[in-house]
């Protein structure tokens, strides 16, 4: 079982012009992003066809329909309209997490709601660019609910050093440590490889304090080495890393017209880990983690 922790889906409406949904939304930082005006992007967009032959060419079998961390909270009850349509449609192939923004005044009601549709946890979330901060009571009561549903909550994170890439915003790795030790039983799945925060469980009191913390690898060809790969799951073990791709995103920009899923996991069962570490990788643990029976 091929799980891929990490995908995001726009319906056509969407992607035929990004920038007039954007600017109907008030969404400048996702229009910043995916809808530049000028230069290559690397954003690519798949219908639900296009992506279902891509995860069949590729061996996917299911993939996590990630929200958006939008900045109107209004944005995020359209988000998890789309997503439930989706997994209704398509219950064997797609999981849905719930785009949330703590400013919204009704954020329980709406998670209650995407839970009785099946969605099975919270993210991507980016408290700099949603305007909130990690200690906001609001907030606060979202990760409650994380916790006493069990669900887990992915979060958008950038490494402190690197490109000056296009949309960077803080991700401090202190928030997380305050989180995991605020919140130890809430399970927090870091993204892209938690910007190499995993190397910081190199020291003990990291170690046991992210004992409940998860990391994907989603984007990882446009953000690092491959030997990212070997190098965290000899830290942290490969029960904690998650495989994701950020599909439809054009991994390689230089050698790739449209979006796969093949490319990068052929690049991952080449990247020196044993046929244990990849299985973990590559769907035993996300299988445990939102709760599916093989
Ligand atoms: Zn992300």
């Amino acid at each position: 079982m091929v799980i891929d922790s990490h995908v995001h889906r726009y319906p056509p409406e969407v992607f035929v012009n990004p920038t007039a949904f954007a600017i109907s939304r008030g969404e400048k930082h996702w229009q910043n992003l995916v809808a530049a005006e000028k230069g290559p992007t690397i954003q690519g967009w798949a219908d639900r066809e296009t992506m279902l032959a891509d995860m069949d060419s590729g061996g996917v079998n299911k993939a996590v329909l990630l929200g958006w961390y939008w900045e109107k909270p209004e944005t995020c009850v359209l988000h998890n309209r789309w997503h439930a349509e989706w997994i209704r449609r398509d219950p064997e192939r797609f999981i849905a997490f719930a785009a949330i923004n703590p400013l919204g005044e009704k954020t329980i009601d709406e998670l209650k709601v995407v839970r009785d549709e099946g969605f099975r946890g919270i993210g991507e979330i980016l408290p700099a660019v949603q305007g909130f901060s990690m200690r906001d009571p609001n907030w606060l009561k979202i990760v409650e609910f994380a916790v006493e549903t069990g669900w887990p909550i992915n979060f958008h994170v950038s490494e402190l050093v690197g490109h000056p890439h296009h949309g960077r915003t803080p991700t401090p790795f202190t928030d997380f440590q305050w989180l995991a030790e605020t919140y130890p039983e809430l399970k927090i799945i870091l993204a892209h490889w938690g910007g190499l925060l995993p190397f910081y469980e190199l020291n003990g009191h990291i170690r046991k304090s992210f004992a409940n913390v998860w990391y994907d690898v989603a984007a990882s060809p446009l953000l690092y080495n491959p030997k990212v790969f070997r190098s965290v799951v000899d830290v942290v073990g490969s029960e904690k890393v998650l495989y994701g791709s950020d599909y439809p995103l054009r991994l390689y920009p230089s050698k790739q017209e449209k979006p796969d899923f093949s490319t990068f996991l052929a690049e991952i069962q080449d990247s020196g880990l044993t046929e244990l570490e990849q299985k973990n990788i590559l769907g035993e643990n996300a299988s445990r983690l939102f709760g599916f029976e093989q």
